[in-house]
């Protein structure tokens, strides 16, 4: 017997007093009485004794904590059989939080359904590709489309808004968990027609889109259409790209079913869920103009020193995609994570590096996973802010030190505006990254992470834009990575150029518009007449001799054997600068190349060797008030630095002086330096400044050690 709860979508109209430090009545006005710094941690009571909490909830005011999550994977604790409640100890949780004045980011426990829900309602699981029901005992196994479980959500959502909504101590919502579920069931299936319906109108424009003559898959029903399930061979191209779209469409609908169903109550605290950065599920770009805060988790390895890089990338697209609503830091690391296969411990002063480059690049918020370290289940060997060996150990007394030092600091103010900004699209990365493609080695987001780092080095900050966002006050638009783009975005970029901009493409650029159909003509596709080229044959370089470790025999067919291929040596070829490129080193390349014909683009340096040998690799041509320009393969860093770097004076962006290792971002007043590296550096800062966290003042340079962080202020002459 399947019970179907009533639905609780409507509005029940309910008034609800502002919370504490809340003017009422305008979101807005609530999002700007926090703290300088939100400063917190998910806090998962509801796996431990009663007797512990307050214990807990002691320790968070010692260490500066301001702002607890809670909730995250409670369902089964507030719902353990169906509509049978149990709210009253959330409610408690929050009252003790209240009494210590920390506030409460109070989660929808979405993300991980009870395990009754699989078994009175198994098509609330999702299914594989492979046809697999995933089962519960984990989390995050749900089936985005499922009506049934999107009528448990609400019922428990509006259970939690009937006890919570409007406590004091709730200063912000959070809803789920790290969306990212893809399930190829049959509710999905149909979800996907509709959706696809309401995208091509009939079957006519569907089928052009997808390209159905090829192989014989033409669609004469709606119903023959599917998910792109487990298949012999090799995927319609437009069909993956179209159900990564719906995927992300559906759970984000997952997002603002509950949103909503918050707002018709609490109308006015914000509400958010938690990105984890440059993740492939979900296209964020579409689902950041539905949160009133965006936020991010963010886990950079900390056995990669570079990795320091990419974090900064991430806090970048995070500032970028949140605009001026700005982004919070919900979740990283106190130490070792636990769901990669060898876990590194991150040490204090990498932590600390950490949380300061978050705060330069705008977080108004620092939060850890999380408060205790859990006693069970398979988060028990993640670090958190109080480990299981207790308070009187090395990281605890690190990171309350670190809460009382941001608790310190200023109005922070905003980050600036970047002059440069890497154009960055879901569907773009997600078009490069399928099976098909001339080379699986030309990833889209390592070509993003080469020519971001240039940026870094040089102390440049960049945002991370859309192809539909507004390019005002960009100098420079780099795009090392634009396989995909629609053809709205290439009218406008053309005209961006025409009217002053500067833009660089990066290899394999404009190849396909948004259905993945391959464009017509010369590429770069919609700029060859602007760069003065006409590109023909993409070239992936070959690779060498196999590596005598190998041994092809161990594969009846070496070619695809596995392991042969993981031991091929990518090829590289020279790169020579030409005399309008003098002044670059000589350098290297690999993985790809491109055969182009010049007719009156300037040629900074050519191919040497390999496919495209004696061909031209780095051009670049005026066009109109600006300039367009092509690195038509993957150069070694110190090339694409020179490349990149006169692309930048070109463009006549502000570049400070770059030193090693140093991290230096403007925030509001304050300019903040960040040693990465182990050698003392020395950073030109003219004027006088004093640094806020020590105390110390400098005139026209500030030293730093290993490891150090200045947050400067400039002092009043
Ligand atoms: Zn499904």
């Amino acid at each position: 017997m399947v019970a179907t709860p009533a639905p609780l979508l409507a509005p029940i109209g309910l008034t609800v007093a502002p919370a504490a430090g809340c003017a009422g009545g305008v979101r807005e006005r609530c999002v700007v009485a926090e703290p300088t710094l939100w400063i917190g941690a998910d806090w998962n009571p509801e796996q431990w004794p009663r007797d512990v909490w307050r214990t807990d909830v002691e320790l968070m005011v010692r260490a500066g904590v301001n702002l607890a999550t809670v909730g995250v994977f409670s369902w089964s604790s507030l719902e353990p059989r169906p509509d049978e409640w149990r709210i009253d100890w959330l409610v408690d949780v929050l009252d003790l939080l209240h009494e210590h004045g920390v506030r409460a980011d109070l989660a929808t426990p979405t993300a991980s359904p009870p395990p009754w829900l699989a078994r009175l309602w198994p098509e609330t699981s999702a299914v594989t590709a492979e046809g697999v029901r995933l089962s519960p005992f984990s989390r995050n196994h749900f089936c985005p489309t499922s009506a049934v479980y999107r009528e448990r959500c609400a019922a428990v959502v509006q259970a939690l808004l009937d006890r919570c909504a409007g406590h004091p101590a709730v200063a912000l919502w959070h809803v789920g968990n790290e969306f990212g579920q893809t399930c190829f069931c049959d509710s999905c299936a149909a979800a996907f027609r509709v959706w696809l319906r309401e995208r091509y109108g009939d079957l006519d424009g569907l089928n052009r889109a997808w390209g159905t003559a090829v192989w014989s898959q033409g669609v004469g029903d709606w119903d023959d259409v599917l998910p792109p399930r487990a298949a012999p061979y090799l995927h319609n191209p437009a069909q993956l790209l179209d159900f990564r779209r719906f995927a992300s469409d559906a759970q984000l609908e997952l997002f603002r079913a509950q949103r909503d169903q918050i707002r018709s109550v609490d109308a006015t605290t914000p509400v958010t869920t938690n990105f984890m950065g440059f993740f492939a599920g979900v296209d964020y770009r579409r689902w950041a103009r539905e949160l009133d805060l965006v936020s991010d988790d963010s886990y950079p390895d900390p056995s990669r020193a570079d990795a320091v890089v990419d974090s900064a990338m991430s806090s970048d697209l995070m500032r970028s995609l949140g605009g001026d609503r700005g982004w919070m830091l919900m979740e990283q690391a106190a130490s070792t994570v636990n769901f990669r296969p060898h876990n590194a411990a991150k040490s204090p002063a990498r932590l600390r590096r950490e949380v300061f480059q978050a705060v330069a690049r705008g977080a108004r918020g620092l939060c850890w996973f999380q408060w205790h370290q859990a006693a069970q289940g398979p988060e028990r060997f993640h670090s958190a802010l109080l480990p299981a060996a207790g308070t009187d150990t090395r990281h605890h007394r690190m990171v309350a030190a670190l809460g009382t030092e941001l608790a310190g600091l200023p109005d922070l103010g905003e980050v600036p505006r970047a002059e440069v900004a890497l154009l960055f699209d879901w569907p773009s990365w997600w078009a490069g990254t399928q099976r098909d493609l001339p080379s699986d080695r030309l990833d889209p987001l390592a070509q993003l992470r080469r020519w971001y780092r240039v940026c870094w080095q040089r102390g440049v900050l960049t945002d991370v834009l859309g192809s539909g966002d507004a390019l005002d006050g960009v100098r420079l638009l780099l795009a090392p990575s634009a396989v995909l783009l629609d053809d709205a975005t290439v009218a406008r970029l053309r005209a961006w150029v025409r009217d002053g901009g500067h833009l660089w493409f990066g290899p394999f650029a404009s190849a396909v518009d948004e259905t993945t159909r391959l464009r017509q003509g010369p590429f770069p596709s919609g700029f060859a007449d602007l760069l003065g080229v006409r590109g023909e044959e993409w070239h992936p370089l070959p690779d060498d001799q196999l590596d005598p470790d190998a041994d092809p025999s161990r594969s009846a067919d070496p070619d695809r054997s596995a392991l042969s291929l993981s031991k091929r040596r990518q090829s590289t070829v020279a790169l020579v600068p030409t005399d309008l490129g003098a002044g670059l080193p000589r350098g290297r390349a690999d993985i790809w190349a491109e055969w182009l014909e010049v007719d009156s683009a300037d040629v900074w340096a050519r191919f040497q060797g390999g496919p495209a040998d004696g061909g031209p690799a780095v051009l670049t041509s005026a066009a109109g008030a600006g300039r367009v320009g092509l690195v038509s393969t993957v150069p070694d860093a110190a090339l694409l630095d020179a490349v990149l770097g006169r692309a930048l004076d070109l463009a006549r962006v502000a570049v400070p002086p770059a030193v090693p290792d140093v991290e230096r971002v403007v925030r509001g007043g304050l300019t903040f330096l960040i040693n990465h590296g182990q050698e003392v550096r020395t950073v030109p800062v003219p004027g006088a400044t004093t640094d806020l966290l020590s105390g110390t003042r400098y005139r026209d340079a500030v030293e730093l050690h290993a490891d150090e962080v200045r947050v400067l202020t400039k002092e009043e002459v």
